[in-house]
């Protein structure tokens, strides 16, 4: 679903990141895990066309990322285009980012009537379907300040998933949350997992990693360190900046 060459990214003088390679799967849950500021968010975004990489291939679902490849020369894709590709593709940030102004329902109704222009009435319904399936089905009407924030988390996981993405990125889902409230997002997750959800899911919650990941990457300073079954690189790090980084988590 993800495949990943030699992706380099720079922010002017600074190469954030240095040569990422990895894929991931289709039906997998890949975790993504590293300190802060080794690249992890900026990761995302190239995947999502937030960011242009400098260097390498990016490919998703078989397409290169902001580029259509002819006759072996790289060609931009236009505006249009990368926003017909980004609809497939879900984010979910760390801060919830759900508009203000709209009910619960409305938000996740909004991008399928708005961008795909589905008919009001069929995208209520789906819209009520998923937000029983995150546990919300009575919040229908309530504004985003009316709800706790796993609640608006999971209306944002609700409100990706309205698009029918056929990958799903997760920035740190549960990081802004008090801790009663991260079970239940955590809990919507690995319920989209088990229906087979391709899902790359940056996070500090080891335990959802071991339990729910497929595959697991340690990231520092721009470079992926070491990568393997989650269980395998959280019981037996092979790498000092592995263990460091695994000491002060786990
Ligand atoms: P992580 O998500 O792993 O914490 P980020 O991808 O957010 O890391 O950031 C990696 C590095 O890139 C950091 O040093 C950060 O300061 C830098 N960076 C991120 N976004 C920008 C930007 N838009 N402009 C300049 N530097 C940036
Ligand atoms: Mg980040």
């Amino acid at each position: 679903m993800v495949r990943a060459q030699q992706v380099h990214k720079s922010y002017g003088q600074v190469e954030v990141l240095k040569g990422i390679d990895l894929e991931v799967r289709a039906g997998e849950v890949f975790c993504l895990v590293g300190p802060s500021g080794s690249g992890k968010s900026t990761f995302l975004r190239c995947i999502n066309h937030l960011e242009k990489i400098n260097a390498g291939r990016l490919y998703v679902d078989g397409d290169l990322v902001g580029y259509r490849e002819k006759n072996g020369k790289l060609h931009e894709l236009k505006d249009r285009e990368v926003a017909l590709k980004r609809r497939d593709i879900g984010m979910v940030f760390q801060r919830f980012n759900l508009f203000p102004h709209l009910t619960a329902l409305e938000n996740i109704i909004e991008a399928p009537v708005r961008v795909k222009g589905e008919a009001k009435q069929a995208a209520r319904e789906r819209g009520e379907a998923l937000l029983a399936r995150v546990g919300l089905a009575d919040k229908a009407g309530n504004y985003p300040s009316q709800l706790s924030g796993g609640q608006q988390q999971r209306v944002a996981i609700a409100r990706a998933l309205a698009m029918e993405p056929k990958l799903m990125l997760f920035d740190e889902p549960t990081s802004a949350l008090d801790p009663e409230l991260v079970g239940d997002v955590l809990d919507v997750m690995r319920g989209l997992a088990e229906e087979g959800m391709t899902m790359i899911v940056v996070t500090h919650e080891m335990g959802f990693a071991r339990e729910v990941g497929d595959a697991l990457v340690f990231m520092d300073d721009g470079i992926v360190v070491e990568s393997g079954h989650p269980r395998e690189v959280l019981t037996n790090p092979q790498h000092e900046r592995t263990r460091g980084f695994l000491s002060k988590v786990l």
